[in-house]
Protein backbone atom coordinates (compact mmCIF):
# COMPACT_ATOMS: atom_id res chain seq x y z
CA UNK A 1 0.00 0.00 0.00
CA UNK A 2 1.15 3.52 -1.18
CA UNK A 3 2.00 5.62 2.23
CA UNK A 4 1.22 9.49 2.08
CA UNK A 5 1.55 12.04 5.43
CA UNK A 6 -1.65 13.36 4.15
CA UNK A 7 -4.52 12.99 1.78
CA UNK A 8 -3.61 16.19 0.58
CA UNK A 9 -0.17 15.01 -0.48
CA UNK A 10 -2.10 11.60 -2.11
CA UNK A 11 -4.22 13.79 -3.98
CA UNK A 12 -1.45 15.58 -5.54
CA UNK A 13 0.60 12.81 -6.20
CA UNK A 14 -1.88 10.28 -7.57
CA UNK A 15 -4.29 12.45 -9.10
CA UNK A 16 -7.11 10.34 -8.62
CA UNK A 17 -10.30 9.71 -10.66
CA UNK A 18 -11.86 6.94 -8.34
CA UNK A 19 -12.40 7.47 -4.72
CA UNK A 20 -9.43 6.47 -2.33
CA UNK A 21 -9.73 5.22 0.99
CA UNK A 22 -7.25 6.85 3.71
CA UNK A 23 -6.55 4.24 6.11
CA UNK A 24 -4.85 5.42 9.48
CA UNK A 25 -3.70 2.46 11.36
CA UNK A 26 -1.70 4.35 13.73
CA UNK A 27 -5.36 5.99 14.72
CA UNK A 28 -7.19 3.12 14.66
CA UNK A 29 -4.74 1.28 17.06
CA UNK A 30 -4.87 3.86 19.05
CA UNK A 31 -8.43 4.43 19.77
CA UNK A 32 -8.57 0.07 19.47
CA UNK A 33 -6.61 0.74 22.96
CA UNK A 34 -8.42 3.62 24.56
CA UNK A 35 -11.26 1.28 24.45
CA UNK A 36 -9.80 -1.98 25.98
CA UNK A 37 -8.25 0.33 28.76
CA UNK A 38 -11.67 1.72 29.36
CA UNK A 39 -13.45 -0.79 29.41
CA UNK A 40 -13.12 -3.50 32.78
CA UNK A 41 -13.62 -6.88 30.53
CA UNK A 42 -12.92 -8.40 27.50
CA UNK A 43 -13.34 -5.99 24.11
CA UNK A 44 -14.56 -8.68 21.11
CA UNK A 45 -14.92 -6.27 17.74
CA UNK A 46 -17.58 -5.98 15.75
CA UNK A 47 -16.02 -7.12 12.23
CA UNK A 48 -19.52 -6.25 10.34
CA UNK A 49 -18.51 -2.48 10.80
CA UNK A 50 -15.61 -2.72 8.87
CA UNK A 51 -13.93 -6.41 7.99
CA UNK A 52 -11.07 -5.50 5.66
CA UNK A 53 -8.19 -7.40 6.14
CA UNK A 54 -5.71 -4.18 7.20
CA UNK A 55 -8.20 -3.33 10.04
CA UNK A 56 -8.43 -7.00 11.23
CA UNK A 57 -4.60 -7.65 11.23
CA UNK A 58 -4.15 -3.75 13.05
CA UNK A 59 -6.35 -4.78 15.49
CA UNK A 60 -4.89 -8.22 16.49
CA UNK A 61 -1.40 -6.67 16.55
CA UNK A 62 -2.87 -4.39 19.09
CA UNK A 63 -3.87 -7.17 21.12
CA UNK A 64 -7.58 -7.56 20.35
CA UNK A 65 -7.95 -11.73 20.81
CA UNK A 66 -11.62 -11.53 20.39
CA UNK A 67 -14.04 -11.24 17.28
CA UNK A 68 -17.73 -10.59 17.30
CA UNK A 69 -18.27 -12.30 13.86
CA UNK A 70 -21.99 -12.90 12.02
CA UNK A 71 -21.30 -14.85 8.97
CA UNK A 72 -18.55 -17.69 7.55
CA UNK A 73 -17.11 -14.96 5.40
CA UNK A 74 -16.96 -13.26 9.05
CA UNK A 75 -15.23 -16.76 10.79
CA UNK A 76 -12.71 -16.85 7.56
CA UNK A 77 -11.42 -13.07 7.38
CA UNK A 78 -10.84 -13.07 11.42
CA UNK A 79 -8.75 -16.50 11.08
CA UNK A 80 -6.86 -15.35 8.40
CA UNK A 81 -5.11 -13.04 9.77
CA UNK A 82 -5.50 -13.61 13.59
CA UNK A 83 -5.20 -18.15 13.34
CA UNK A 84 -5.52 -18.24 17.66
CA UNK A 85 -8.70 -15.44 17.69
CA UNK A 86 -11.52 -15.88 19.72
CA UNK A 87 -15.24 -15.91 17.61
CA UNK A 88 -18.03 -15.20 19.13
CA UNK A 89 -20.87 -15.76 17.25
CA UNK A 90 -23.21 -13.39 18.15
CA UNK A 91 -25.98 -13.80 15.68
CA UNK A 92 -28.69 -14.54 17.11
CA UNK A 93 -30.70 -16.70 14.31
CA UNK A 94 -28.35 -18.45 12.41
CA UNK A 95 -28.51 -20.61 9.09
CA UNK A 96 -28.43 -24.34 10.21
CA UNK A 97 -25.31 -24.74 7.91
CA UNK A 98 -23.60 -22.15 9.53
CA UNK A 99 -24.09 -23.41 13.18
CA UNK A 100 -22.07 -26.81 12.27
CA UNK A 101 -19.75 -24.77 10.38
CA UNK A 102 -19.26 -22.78 13.26
CA UNK A 103 -19.32 -25.69 15.89
CA UNK A 104 -17.54 -28.04 13.51
CA UNK A 105 -14.57 -26.18 11.15
CA UNK A 106 -14.16 -23.13 13.70
CA UNK A 107 -14.79 -24.68 16.85
CA UNK A 108 -16.74 -21.48 17.88
CA UNK A 109 -17.71 -22.24 21.59
CA UNK A 110 -19.60 -18.88 22.38
CA UNK A 111 -22.87 -17.91 20.56
CA UNK A 112 -26.30 -15.99 20.93
CA UNK A 113 -29.84 -16.80 20.68
CA UNK A 114 -33.33 -15.00 21.43
CA UNK A 115 -35.82 -18.40 20.55
CA UNK A 116 -36.44 -21.79 21.49
CA UNK A 117 -36.57 -23.08 18.44
CA UNK A 118 -32.96 -21.53 17.87
CA UNK A 119 -31.93 -23.43 21.11
CA UNK A 120 -33.21 -26.77 18.88
CA UNK A 121 -31.09 -25.68 16.25
CA UNK A 122 -28.05 -25.15 17.95
CA UNK A 123 -28.82 -28.54 20.20
CA UNK A 124 -28.98 -30.85 17.28
CA UNK A 125 -25.62 -30.18 15.92
CA UNK A 126 -24.27 -30.44 19.53
CA UNK A 127 -25.30 -33.60 19.89
CA UNK A 128 -24.59 -34.86 15.77
CA UNK A 129 -20.99 -33.95 16.76
CA UNK A 130 -21.41 -35.42 20.42
CA UNK A 131 -20.06 -31.74 21.89
CA UNK A 132 -20.74 -31.42 25.33
CA UNK A 133 -23.00 -28.66 26.37
CA UNK A 134 -21.05 -27.89 29.28
CA UNK A 135 -18.12 -26.62 26.98
CA UNK A 136 -20.99 -23.83 24.78
CA UNK A 137 -21.81 -20.98 26.39
CA UNK A 138 -25.35 -19.53 24.93
CA UNK A 139 -25.77 -16.00 25.42
CA UNK A 140 -29.67 -15.01 25.49
CA UNK A 141 -29.80 -11.87 23.75
CA UNK A 142 -32.11 -9.24 25.61
CA UNK A 143 -34.73 -6.70 24.35
CA UNK A 144 -33.25 -3.52 25.14
CA UNK A 145 -35.17 0.43 24.40
CA UNK A 146 -33.23 3.16 24.11
CA UNK A 147 -32.49 5.99 22.29
CA UNK A 148 -29.61 5.30 19.60
CA UNK A 149 -29.18 7.25 16.26
CA UNK A 150 -29.82 3.59 14.80
CA UNK A 151 -32.09 1.85 16.48
CA UNK A 152 -31.34 -2.25 16.08
CA UNK A 153 -33.64 -3.61 19.25
CA UNK A 154 -36.79 -3.50 17.44
CA UNK A 155 -35.18 -6.68 15.36
CA UNK A 156 -33.64 -8.95 18.26
CA UNK A 157 -34.11 -9.87 21.73
CA UNK A 158 -36.43 -11.74 23.82
CA UNK A 159 -38.36 -9.96 26.37
CA UNK A 160 -37.27 -10.30 30.03
CA UNK A 161 -39.76 -13.26 30.87
CA UNK A 162 -38.66 -14.81 27.70
CA UNK A 163 -35.13 -14.53 28.30
CA UNK A 164 -36.04 -16.03 31.97
CA UNK A 165 -37.01 -18.91 30.67
CA UNK A 166 -34.17 -19.51 27.81
CA UNK A 167 -32.20 -19.02 30.07
CA UNK A 168 -33.65 -22.04 32.45
CA UNK A 169 -33.68 -24.06 29.33
CA UNK A 170 -30.04 -23.69 28.43
CA UNK A 171 -29.49 -24.63 31.70
CA UNK A 172 -31.72 -27.86 32.46
CA UNK A 173 -30.08 -29.17 28.75
CA UNK A 174 -26.40 -28.52 30.39
CA UNK A 175 -24.86 -25.31 28.51
CA UNK A 176 -23.12 -22.67 29.93
CA UNK A 177 -25.53 -19.44 29.65
CA UNK A 178 -24.99 -15.72 29.73
CA UNK A 179 -26.53 -12.71 28.67
CA UNK A 180 -26.30 -9.94 26.16
CA UNK A 181 -27.75 -6.79 24.52
CA UNK A 182 -27.09 -4.42 21.74
CA UNK A 183 -28.51 -1.20 22.33
CA UNK A 184 -28.47 0.11 18.54
CA UNK A 185 -25.16 2.18 17.12
CA UNK A 186 -24.02 5.94 17.99
CA UNK A 187 -25.67 5.90 21.33
CA UNK A 188 -27.00 9.25 22.12
CA UNK A 189 -27.78 8.54 26.11
CA UNK A 190 -25.75 6.80 28.04
CA UNK A 191 -29.10 5.73 30.07
CA UNK A 192 -29.81 2.92 27.43
CA UNK A 193 -26.70 0.92 28.89
CA UNK A 194 -28.19 1.75 32.40
CA UNK A 195 -31.75 0.39 31.45
CA UNK A 196 -30.57 -2.68 29.60
CA UNK A 197 -28.20 -3.88 32.87
CA UNK A 198 -31.99 -2.97 35.24
CA UNK A 199 -33.05 -5.66 33.03
CA UNK A 200 -30.21 -7.91 33.07
CA UNK A 201 -30.49 -8.27 36.92
CA UNK A 202 -34.02 -8.53 36.86
CA UNK A 203 -33.73 -11.62 34.36
CA UNK A 204 -31.08 -13.03 36.70
CA UNK A 205 -32.88 -12.91 39.48
CA UNK A 206 -35.50 -14.42 38.25
CA UNK A 207 -33.67 -17.06 36.39
CA UNK A 208 -32.00 -18.23 39.20
CA UNK A 209 -29.32 -19.87 37.12
CA UNK A 210 -25.26 -19.57 37.25
CA UNK A 211 -24.37 -16.84 34.62
CA UNK A 212 -20.82 -17.59 32.77
CA UNK A 213 -20.62 -13.97 31.65
CA UNK A 214 -22.41 -10.50 30.26
CA UNK A 215 -22.06 -9.06 27.36
CA UNK A 216 -23.23 -5.33 27.09
CA UNK A 217 -22.47 -4.92 23.00
CA UNK A 218 -21.38 -2.44 21.03
CA UNK A 219 -23.56 1.08 20.49
CA UNK A 220 -20.77 3.16 21.88
CA UNK A 221 -20.59 6.76 19.65
CA UNK A 222 -17.46 7.68 17.80
CA UNK A 223 -16.48 11.57 17.36
CA UNK A 224 -17.46 13.30 14.02
CA UNK A 225 -18.48 16.53 13.16
CA UNK A 226 -20.56 18.91 13.60
CA UNK A 227 -22.83 21.37 11.48
CA UNK A 228 -21.82 24.69 12.64
CA UNK A 229 -25.30 26.08 11.15
CA UNK A 230 -26.96 23.39 14.03
CA UNK A 231 -27.26 23.20 17.80
CA UNK A 232 -23.99 20.97 18.97
CA UNK A 233 -25.20 17.56 19.60
CA UNK A 234 -24.76 16.39 22.91
CA UNK A 235 -23.03 13.88 22.63
CA UNK A 236 -21.64 11.89 25.96
CA UNK A 237 -17.58 11.71 25.64
CA UNK A 238 -16.04 8.02 25.41
CA UNK A 239 -14.18 8.66 28.75
CA UNK A 240 -17.38 9.99 30.76
CA UNK A 241 -19.61 7.23 28.87
CA UNK A 242 -16.75 4.56 30.40
CA UNK A 243 -17.13 5.69 33.77
CA UNK A 244 -20.91 5.69 33.88
CA UNK A 245 -20.50 2.22 32.58
CA UNK A 246 -18.41 0.89 34.93
CA UNK A 247 -20.16 2.34 37.81
CA UNK A 248 -23.61 0.94 36.66
CA UNK A 249 -21.77 -1.84 35.89
CA UNK A 250 -20.74 -2.11 39.95
CA UNK A 251 -24.48 -0.60 40.94
CA UNK A 252 -26.28 -3.78 39.29
CA UNK A 253 -23.65 -6.39 40.94
CA UNK A 254 -22.53 -7.55 37.15
CA UNK A 255 -18.68 -6.51 37.77
CA UNK A 256 -17.91 -9.94 39.28
CA UNK A 257 -18.78 -11.55 36.27
CA UNK A 258 -16.22 -12.32 32.84
CA UNK A 259 -17.85 -9.33 30.71
CA UNK A 260 -17.47 -8.30 27.43
CA UNK A 261 -17.84 -5.41 24.71
CA UNK A 262 -18.43 -5.57 20.98
CA UNK A 263 -17.28 -2.16 20.11
CA UNK A 264 -17.12 -0.94 16.53
CA UNK A 265 -18.10 2.30 14.91
CA UNK A 266 -15.59 3.86 18.18
CA UNK A 267 -12.99 1.64 17.16
CA UNK A 268 -12.45 2.34 13.39
CA UNK A 269 -14.88 5.56 12.44
CA UNK A 270 -11.52 7.94 12.70
CA UNK A 271 -9.24 5.50 10.93
CA UNK A 272 -10.44 6.16 7.41
CA UNK A 273 -10.87 8.84 4.93
CA UNK A 274 -12.16 8.61 1.96
CA UNK A 275 -10.92 10.99 -1.15
CA UNK A 276 -13.28 11.70 -3.33
CA UNK A 277 -13.01 13.73 -6.38
CA UNK A 278 -15.45 16.32 -8.27
CA UNK A 279 -16.34 14.92 -11.76
CA UNK A 280 -18.35 17.88 -12.57
CA UNK A 281 -19.77 21.11 -11.17
CA UNK A 282 -23.26 22.35 -12.39
CA UNK A 283 -24.01 25.92 -10.43
CA UNK A 284 -24.45 24.89 -7.13
CA UNK A 285 -24.40 20.92 -7.95
CA UNK A 286 -21.31 18.81 -7.47
CA UNK A 287 -21.39 15.52 -9.23
CA UNK A 288 -18.99 13.31 -7.54
CA UNK A 289 -17.09 9.35 -7.86
CA UNK A 290 -18.78 7.84 -5.05
CA UNK A 291 -21.94 8.08 -3.46
CA UNK A 292 -24.90 6.46 -1.76
CA UNK A 293 -24.45 2.91 -3.56
CA UNK A 294 -20.65 3.18 -2.22
CA UNK A 295 -18.92 4.70 0.81
CA UNK A 296 -21.90 6.88 1.42
CA UNK A 297 -24.49 5.08 1.80
CA UNK A 298 -27.63 6.54 3.78
CA UNK A 299 -28.59 3.85 5.75
CA UNK A 300 -26.18 4.19 8.16
CA UNK A 301 -24.12 7.74 7.81
CA UNK A 302 -27.77 9.20 8.00
CA UNK A 303 -27.78 11.36 11.15
CA UNK A 304 -24.11 11.86 11.07
CA UNK A 305 -22.30 15.15 10.01
CA UNK A 306 -18.85 14.16 8.78
CA UNK A 307 -15.83 16.58 8.62
CA UNK A 308 -14.95 17.30 5.32
CA UNK A 309 -11.52 18.57 4.00
CA UNK A 310 -11.12 20.55 0.29
CA UNK A 311 -8.09 20.05 -1.71
CA UNK A 312 -8.17 22.05 -4.76
CA UNK A 313 -6.44 20.98 -7.68
CA UNK A 314 -3.36 22.96 -8.32
CA UNK A 315 -3.83 22.28 -12.00
CA UNK A 316 -6.90 25.29 -12.09
CA UNK A 317 -5.61 28.32 -12.66
CA UNK A 318 -8.82 30.14 -12.63
CA UNK A 319 -11.25 30.48 -10.15
CA UNK A 320 -14.36 32.13 -9.47
CA UNK A 321 -16.63 32.78 -5.97
CA UNK A 322 -15.59 33.42 -2.62
CA UNK A 323 -12.68 31.18 -1.17
CA UNK A 324 -13.52 32.12 2.72
CA UNK A 325 -16.71 30.99 4.06
CA UNK A 326 -19.03 28.11 3.34
CA UNK A 327 -21.85 27.27 1.05
CA UNK A 328 -24.06 24.50 0.71
CA UNK A 329 -23.86 22.19 -2.36
CA UNK A 330 -25.98 19.44 -3.72
CA UNK A 331 -24.13 16.42 -4.15
CA UNK A 332 -24.65 13.49 -6.84
CA UNK A 333 -23.40 10.38 -6.53
CA UNK A 334 -21.26 8.26 -9.13
CA UNK A 335 -24.23 5.67 -10.40
CA UNK A 336 -26.81 6.89 -12.95
CA UNK A 337 -29.38 6.68 -10.28
CA UNK A 338 -31.45 9.52 -9.57
CA UNK A 339 -32.45 8.56 -5.88
CA UNK A 340 -28.14 8.91 -5.84
CA UNK A 341 -28.43 12.26 -4.22
CA UNK A 342 -27.29 12.98 -1.07
CA UNK A 343 -30.17 15.05 0.27
CA UNK A 344 -28.46 17.12 2.85
CA UNK A 345 -25.37 19.55 1.44
CA UNK A 346 -21.55 19.83 1.68
CA UNK A 347 -20.57 22.44 3.02
CA UNK A 348 -17.28 23.67 0.87
CA UNK A 349 -15.90 26.93 -0.28
CA UNK A 350 -17.77 28.59 -2.99
CA UNK A 351 -14.62 28.08 -5.04
CA UNK A 352 -14.65 24.26 -5.78
CA UNK A 353 -15.13 23.22 -8.99
CA UNK A 354 -14.48 20.23 -11.38
CA UNK A 355 -11.20 18.66 -10.98
CA UNK A 356 -10.97 19.18 -7.12
CA UNK A 357 -10.95 16.95 -4.03
CA UNK A 358 -12.35 16.23 -1.37
CA UNK A 359 -12.09 14.26 1.67
CA UNK A 360 -14.53 12.74 3.69
CA UNK A 361 -12.86 11.91 7.08
CA UNK A 362 -14.11 9.48 10.04
CA UNK A 363 -15.97 6.96 7.41
CA UNK A 364 -14.34 4.05 8.98
CA UNK A 365 -16.96 2.59 10.34
CA UNK A 366 -20.22 1.30 7.89
CA UNK A 367 -19.22 2.95 5.10
CA UNK A 368 -17.21 1.20 2.94
CA UNK A 369 -18.63 -1.74 4.51
CA UNK A 370 -21.70 -1.16 2.49
CA UNK A 371 -20.33 -0.45 -0.57
CA UNK A 372 -22.22 -2.08 -3.62
CA UNK A 373 -20.96 -2.37 -6.99
CA UNK A 374 -24.32 -1.33 -8.71
CA UNK A 375 -23.78 0.22 -11.79
CA UNK A 376 -20.46 -0.93 -12.19
CA UNK A 377 -18.61 1.52 -9.61
CA UNK A 378 -16.39 -0.33 -6.72
CA UNK A 379 -14.49 1.73 -5.08
CA UNK A 380 -11.23 -0.46 -3.73
CA UNK A 381 -8.37 2.09 -3.72
CA UNK A 382 -6.19 2.25 -0.31
CA UNK A 383 -3.42 4.18 0.43
CA UNK A 384 -2.14 4.52 3.90
CA UNK A 385 -1.85 7.97 5.61
CA UNK A 386 0.31 9.13 8.86
CA UNK A 387 -1.03 11.69 9.78
CA UNK A 388 -4.50 11.51 11.57
CA UNK A 389 -7.34 13.88 9.85
CA UNK A 390 -7.67 16.43 12.08
CA UNK A 391 -4.30 17.22 12.14
CA UNK A 392 -2.23 19.63 9.66
CA UNK A 393 -4.17 21.93 8.40
CA UNK A 394 -7.92 22.09 9.69
CA UNK A 395 -10.63 20.52 7.97
CA UNK A 396 -12.62 23.81 6.53
CA UNK A 397 -15.74 22.18 5.29
CA UNK A 398 -18.39 19.34 6.52
CA UNK A 399 -20.62 17.00 4.77
CA UNK A 400 -23.84 16.51 5.99
CA UNK A 401 -24.94 13.35 4.06
CA UNK A 402 -27.86 12.50 5.45
CA UNK A 403 -30.30 11.69 2.72
CA UNK A 404 -33.71 11.41 4.37
CA UNK A 405 -36.01 14.75 3.39
CA UNK A 406 -35.09 17.93 5.75
C1 LIG B 1 -23.36 -4.04 14.90
C2 LIG B 1 -23.17 -4.71 16.21
C3 LIG B 1 -22.18 -4.26 17.09
C4 LIG B 1 -21.32 -3.05 16.85
O1 LIG B 1 -22.04 -1.88 17.06
P1 LIG B 1 -21.33 -0.44 17.09
O2 LIG B 1 -22.44 0.50 17.28
O3 LIG B 1 -20.63 -0.26 15.80
O4 LIG B 1 -20.38 -0.44 18.24
C5 LIG B 1 -22.03 -4.96 18.28
N1 LIG B 1 -22.80 -6.03 18.59
C6 LIG B 1 -23.77 -6.47 17.75
C7 LIG B 1 -24.58 -7.65 18.16
C8 LIG B 1 -24.00 -5.82 16.55
O5 LIG B 1 -24.98 -6.25 15.74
Amino acid sequence: MDRFTTAREAALAMRPDVPVYCFRPAVLKEDARAFMSAFPGKTAYAVKTNGEPMVLRSLAEVGITAFDVASPAEFRAVREVSPDAELLYMHPVKAQSDIRLALETYAIRVMALDHEDEIAKILRIVRALDLDPADITLYVRLQTKGLAAYELSKKFGAAPAHAVELLQRLDRIGFRTGLCFHVGSQIEDPDVYERALASADWVRARAGVALAGLDVGGGFPASYGHDPKRAKPKMPSIDALMARLRSDLAEWGFSDLPLIAEPGRVIVARAFSVLVRVLLKKGKRLYINDGIWASLSDSWTGKITLPARFIPDPARKRRSGNPDGLVPFKVCGATCDSVDILSRPFWLPETVDTGDWIEIGHIGAYSLALRTHFNGFYPDTFVEVTTPFHEGDGAEGFAAIETMAD
